[in-house]
């Protein structure tokens, strides 16, 4: 078995209650995500389409499956039957199209905005007029099978503490910004922030939910 089992528990009891812990399970087989499971943990993340699906097919049906990778629109259709969260979405087309494939599943799909809070170019997500201007959209309204329960964020990859800091908090800053405006299928409840290397500093600016992966899985 190659989990860290102290590493699982220590984390666990870091969350207090407080937090939702996503495995991501990325690269690393079945195995370890079934060692995982019977250790209790239900909420896992994959970043990639086939292994997510091939990942779903092979392991217990009551794992809540959250994609946090980037999702291209020609692929929402292998993951919308049974994805629980998709966490990084950033554009109006792509919420028409997970709603799309919804409707023909009959489910409603739960998202997390991306918004790029980092100073590096390669990350994706939606800058504060992106999302002001995705919020004021009529058209959202429409989009009956998908509900906004939140923003996602990553932090600069620095050994800058402090700006890993400011990047977490300004993001709960537009968090509860956007809290009290709620609709028919906007409602922020999950700000989804801190991996491996951070997620303390974004437990302590707020987080609800942390995507950690090597600490748990060991080194991709
Ligand atoms: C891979 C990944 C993680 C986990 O990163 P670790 O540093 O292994 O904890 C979290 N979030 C996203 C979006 C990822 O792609």
């Amino acid at each position: 078995m190659s989990i860290n089992k102290e590493k699982y528990e220590w984390i666990i009891n870091k969350l207090e209650g407080n937090a939702t812990l996503v495995a991501v399970s990325k690269t690393k087989p079945a195995e370890d995500i079934k060692a995982l499971y019977d250790l209790g943990q239900r909420d896992f993340g994959e970043n990639y389409v086939q292994e997510l699906k091939d990942k779903y097919e092979q392991l217990p049906k009551d794992i809540r499956w959250h994609f946090i990778g980037h999702l291209q629109s020609n692929k929402v259709k292998y993951i919308a039957p049974f994805v629980h969260l998709i966490h990084g979405v950033d554009s109006f087309n792509l919420l028409k199209e997970i709603n799309k494939q919804a409707l023909k599943n009959n489910r409603i799909i739960n998202c997390l905005l991306q918004v790029y809070i980092a100073r590096e170019e390669s990350k994706f997500g939606l800058d504060e007029k992106e999302l002001h201007g995705l919020f004021q959209l009529h058209e959202l309204n429409e989009l009956k099978n998908i509900q906004i329960t939140g923003l996602m964020g990553m932090a600069s990859f620095t050994e800058d503490n402090d700006l890993i800091i400011k990047e977490f908090t300004y993001l709960k800053t537009l968090f509860d910004k956007y809290a009290g405006q709620q609709t028919s299928n906007l409602k922020l409840q999950t700000l989804s922030m801190g991996m491996s290397a951070d997620f303390q500093f974004a437990l302590n600016a707020g987080s609800n939910m942390v995507r950690i992966g090597s600490m748990l899985f060991g080194a991709r």
